[in-house]
């Protein structure tokens, strides 16, 4: 049975996740603007950096330079990443309220991304869950190759749901379901998607598609069917794939609030508005912007 939601909730991750995976480094005060033209769009969550090692990805080796230079607002929510305890403390005394964590679902890429097995992530994350939740920081999970991985192909949604089980059970606020090299689709995903809710609610899952074969949207849609309501997309599609050369990376915010708008789903975002920062994101990088959106949307 279809049941859309009335609303959505859309999680920017265009100046973390798109920036880390474009090739150029974007200056500092560029990020910056780029944050605050975002926070005016009616977007209520903007992931704004990791606070890695500038060694792993020197793409983001300002983000406390840049936590610090944006407009903060109670409205609006600006989560980082944190690889570990160290980071954990940095973001926090750089004021960061909420932070998000990784998880890989599959061991080789665990081991080559992260250099630690799931286990040892997992154990990570509990020491990073255990200071957050004493301050009462929301931690976000994201666990990565949810429906595939680079070097094992599939992965079960099973093993998926029961990594999103422990995550949430060790008190991750929601888990983010990351199609990291964009092989799904639609049926895939709903799959992943039934499999998980038996172990974590509906309303504390985020999907986190790619458009590396064009599949994106369609898997959007399929997951909305089934009620999902947090959805993670990067303005303008910023952000490559690193296994898949030439792909295009994270699905464009445009694109999905287009489709929202299109369905009646409610997201508190002016499309338009977002429209004009692609354009300034064109002129950082080679993401070609959105043309302005000059139709009224009829009630469907
Ligand atoms: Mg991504």
């Amino acid at each position: 049975m279809v049941k859309f939601p009335k609303q959505v909730r859309i999680v920017e991750v265009g100046p973390r996740d798109g920036f880390q995976n474009e090739k150029m480094i974007i200056p500092t005060a560029q990020k910056i603007e780029l944050i605050d033209r975002l926070a005016k769009t009616g977007l209520n969550t903007i992931e704004v950096t990791s606070f890695v090692s500038p060694k792993r990805i020197p793409q983001l080796a300002d983000g406390a330079q840049v936590f610090a230079g944006i407009k903060k607002s109670n409205k609006i929510r600006f989560p980082v990443i944190v690889p570990n305890v160290q980071g954990l403390e940095l973001a926090l005394q750089a004021g960061v309220k909420e932070v998000a964590v990784l998880c890989a679902a599959s061991e080789t890429f665990s081991s080559r991304n992260t250099e630690c097995s799931i286990e040892e992530s997992i154990q990570r994350i509990k020491e990073i869950l255990a200071i957050a939740n004493l301050k009462t920081i929301p931690v976000r999970g994201y666990l990565s190759c949810s429906l595939g991985c680079p070097y094992e192909g599939y992965i079960s949604p099973e093993i998926v749901a029961k990594l999103a089980k422990r995550l949430f059970k060790m008190g991750c606020s929601e888990i983010s379901l990351a199609d990291t090299i964009g092989i799904g689709t639609p049926h895939h995903a709903q799959t992943l998607i039934k499999t998980v809710v038996k172990y974590v609610p509906l309303s504390h899952l985020a999907i986190h598609f790619h458009d590396t074969y064009g599949q994106a949207l369609a898997n959007i849609y399929a997951c909305l069917e089934l009620g999902i309501s947090i959805i993670d997309s990067s303005i303008t599609g910023l952000g490559g794939c690193p296994y898949a050369r030439g792909a295009a990376g994270n699905v464009a915010t445009e694109d999905v609030l287009y489709l929202l708008n299109g369905l009646g789903i409610e997201t508190g975002i002016d499309l338009n508005a977002l429209v004009e920062i692609s354009g300034f994101v064109g002129k950082l990088t080679q993401h070609p912007p959105r043309s302005k959106v000059t139709i009224a949307f009829g009630k469907s």
